[in-house]
């Protein structure tokens, strides 16, 4: 005999599946919502059901969007220096980038990064594209913000030899990071001194 009715367990379960929500803390959401007035769980299944409907990637950097538009906003804002890329892995590291305020340019979301033991070979992230829009030829500089992981490097390297035959400055950021942190729980302070210190790609 289960201890939970099966709806319960259920949304428990769904919990548990997230990132940093263990066992404990699923309960507690799920017994949380359970006690809580309508209009919080039905609020939740909105958003969660919107979530995907809604959202799409923007057709040039891939940045997270609306579904009806084919470009971002930073993408579409003309007030952005469009010779200038910063090379992400993922959307969250764009916010983390544009909180800390200071990178005039545009993005470049990979959506992952190389990772032979997961089988995430280039052909799985958007490389292929940024190559496209350097041989576009507007591009002064891509500054390449992967994480300070053996992934993250690795995934720069590869970036810096398939862009070696453009005429491109080719930029990673300062070591300023900490090693194996990730840039979306970086603090601003940190971003900033990063992208000031960025170096030249050996
Ligand atoms: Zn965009």
């Amino acid at each position: 005999m289960p201890l939970l009715p099966e709806p319960l367990q259920r949304l428990i379960t769904a919990f548990e599946r997230l990132p940093g929500i263990g066992p404990k803390t699923a309960s507690r959401l799920a017994f949380f919502l359970l006690k809580a007035p309508n209009t919080v769980s039905s609020e939740l299944a909105e958003a969660l059901k919107g979530l995907q409907l809604a959202t799409g990637v923007c057709q040039t950097c891939f940045n997270i969007t609306l579904v009806d538009r084919t470009q971002c906003d930073i993408c579409a804002d003309a007030q952005r220096d469009t010779g200038i890329i910063c090379v992400v892995e993922d959307p969250m590291d764009v916010l983390a980038i544009e909180r800390a305020g200071a990178f005039p340019g545009r993005y470049h979301v990979l959506h992952g990064a190389l990772s032979p033991i997961e089988g995430i070979g280039p052909e799985d992230l958007r490389i292929h594209e940024l190559e496209l829009r350097v041989k576009g030829g507007l591009i002064k500089e891509v500054i390449i913000a992967t994480n300070p992981s053996m992934e993250g490097d690795a995934t720069a390297l590869f970036i810096k030899k398939q862009l070696a035959p453009y005429t491109v400055r080719i930029t990673r950021l300062a070591r300023g990071l900490p090693v194996g942190g990730d840039l979306e729980y970086t603090d601003q302070t940190t971003i900033l001194r990063a992208l000031a210190g960025r170096q030249e790609m050996e």
